[in-house]
């Protein structure tokens, strides 16, 4: 299994070896994302790929479901994470990207007690996840069998965004204006990102966003 993955890394090898020395000169000089790109584990999302991004260009933090949690959370990964990017790196962006079809967000919408006993790390992280999820799905009123779990998806996205504000260094750069806070989706059925509007609360198609400058 793993010999097929270390195939394509000799293929990657071949690939980039005209740019050999320019990968070299990104690993003498200190990095310098243009965003923080907080991202779900699963494997069909892919941010640089969904991006066109190249190295160096994203620092890239990916758990299940794309949870970003309260300060307080018992868990320090996302919260390291944050500071480095903003701290250390000084990026002026942070995206969250969340997707449709997320096996996190619809766990966390179902009973999630089964979990407890089998996988007690996958049932506390969820659980975190829940309440936007749950609320998405009040909130749902579109026939669809699936829009609640849609709507479960942009919430814990926006969800992911006010939780982001309780980081002091989030908070500090906001009010300087130093960072911009971006909620994103990725549609795996249309392969298209879909982008908070602020202004109406929707997502829209990110070609739109571009359209409008
Ligand atoms: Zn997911």
């Amino acid at each position: 299994m793993t010999s097929s993955l270390l195939d394509g890394h000799g293929l990657f090898q071949r690939r980039y070896f005209h740019e050999r020395e320019y990968l070299r000169n990104l690993a003498l000089a200190d990095q310098r994302p243009s965003a923080l790109f907080i991202g779900c584990s699963d494997s069909r999302v892919v941010p640089e790929y969904l991006t066109s991004a190249g190295f160096g260009e994203l620092f890239v933090l990916r758990n299940i479901a794309n949870f970003v949690p309260k300060l307080d959370h018992a868990d320090a990964s996302v919260g390291a994470a944050i500071d480095y990017a903003l701290g250390a790196l000084g990026v002026p962006d942070i995206i969250v990207c969340g997707h449709y079809g997320c096996g996190g967000v619809k766990a966390a919408l179902d009973d999630l007690e089964p979990f407890r006993a089998k996988h007690p790390s996958l049932h506390e992280w969820l659980e975190g996840v829940a309440p936007a999820a749950r609320r998405g799905r009040a909130a749902s009123a579109d026939p669809d069998p699936d829009a609640p779990w849609r709507r479960g998806v942009e919430e814990n996205v926006i969800q992911a965004l006010e939780n982001l504000i309780t980081y002091d260094v989030v908070r500090e750069k906001l009010e300087s204006g130093a960072v911009h806070l971006h909620a994103w989706i990725y549609d795996l059925y249309q392969t298209r990102i879909r982008v908070l509007d602020v202004e109406t609360g929707g997502f829209v198609d990110a070609s739109e966003i571009q359209r409008n400058g």
